[in-house]
């Protein structure tokens, strides 16, 4: 317990990341100060937005600088304390960074009740990705019983989210994922009314063939070109969630932006933009619901789970070439 192993930013990439853009470094154990906590890491959160936070450049929040251990969201279990809230044992969220242990400020840590769900599950359906699912689409998606809900991204950590919700809130659900292997697990395990193969279907012709009254809320993960097609089929009124841009992201040559946004005008349509941290102080409130539903068996929740720190820079990339289904999560020891 005396080495920390972390993964540090050691240049920006262009394009994918690369192994040459982190440093794999080893120093001691800082033992905590007075209101510290030192937490051993033992799940972190592999996200498509640290992608974007090894950027340059302005944000929601500052880059990750060069040198510095790559920011990551993860869960700990406290091995010492000089913080009145922590004792050694607790279970605790906070962002933790790719490293081995974390030594924080209480105030940046959240207890967490071990015994509820899985500790990963922290990480997806009852973390950040349950979040941004339960506040993009209720808050600003607005979703009807009877309304149709697509959501791209579908298999991934929020999509899957979203469609249950929108299940859930009575409406029909078409997920836009890539293979057949997600789109068969989002209608025959999760309940989705349908799912489009974009990586082998016109995505335009099964739009039309599974959304026939056309598309009252698009909750859009991946951006681009599939934006653009899904512009096309609005209802009057529809509103489109802007949450991710996952196909841009490690775009060389700038953001390809929506060309049919004037389908927003002829359909009185809206597109807003979302970061999940605005809604922090409502947490509690979605936390609540969505550990009901999951108790009543109305949600599933799904973690990739790959172990070892050593494959960060390999297991990051999974979540641009497609390769998890579920929320990704990197086990970095055992609980
Ligand atoms: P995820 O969906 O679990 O994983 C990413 C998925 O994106 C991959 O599995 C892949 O699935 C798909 N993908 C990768 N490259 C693609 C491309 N070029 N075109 C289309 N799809 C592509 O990730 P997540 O954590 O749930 O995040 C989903 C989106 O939400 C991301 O854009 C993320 O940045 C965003 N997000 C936003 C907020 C916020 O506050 N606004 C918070 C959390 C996440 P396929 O196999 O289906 O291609």
């Amino acid at each position: 317990m005396s080495v920390n192993r972390q993964y540090r930013l050691a240049a920006r990439p262009v394009g994918m990341a690369k192994h040459s853009d982190f440093s794999f470094t080893e120093e001691a154990v800082r033992q905590p100060i007075d209101g510290e906590v030192l937490v051993q890491v033992l799940y972190l959160s592999l996200d498509p937005a640290m992608r974007g936070w090894m950027n340059e450049g302005k944000s929601y929040i500052p880059p990750v600088q060069i040198g510095e251990v790559m920011r990551a969201g993860g869960v700990g279990k406290v091995t010492a304390s000089r913080h009145p809230a922590f004792a050694i044992g607790d279970i605790a969220y906070g962002t933790l960074g790719i490293q081995e242990y974390a030594t924080l400020k209480g105030e940046a840590l959240t207890k967490l009740d071990a015994g509820k769900v899985s500790l990963p599950t922290y990480l997806g359906a009852l973390g950040m990705p349950g979040m941004t699912a339960y506040f993009g689409l209720l808050d600003i998606g607005k979703p009807q019983a009877g309304e149709t809900v697509v959501v791209s991204g579908a298999a991934g950590a929020v999509g899957t989210v979203v469609g249950q919700i929108a299940k859930i809130k009575g409406c029909r659900v078409v997920g836009i994922a890539g293979g057949a292997a997600k789109c068969e697990y989002l209608v025959r395990e999760l309940g989705f009314d349908a799912a489009i193969d974009y990586k082998s279907e016109d995505v335009k012709k099964a739009l039309k063939q599974h959304c026939p009254k056309g598309v009252n809320v698009y909750f859009d993960n991946v951006g681009g070109e599939i934006l653009d097609i899904v512009l096309t089929q609005l209802t009057r009124h529809a509103r489109i969630v802007i949450c991710g841009a996952i196909s841009q992201y490690n775009s060389t040559s700038g953001v390809k932006g929506p060309a049919n946004y004037m389908s927003l005008l002829v359909n009185r349509a809206s597109m807003t933009g979302m970061v999940v941290f605005d809604y922090a102080d409502r947490y509690p409130q979605a936390m609540q619901a969505m550990a009901g539903w999951i108790a009543a068996g109305q949600l599933k929740t799904r973690e990739d789970i790959v172990h070892g720190i050593e494959t960060f820079p390999d297991t990051l990339l999974k979540l641009f070439r497609g390769e998890n289904t579920g929320k990704l999560v990197l086990k970095v020891a055992d609980s």
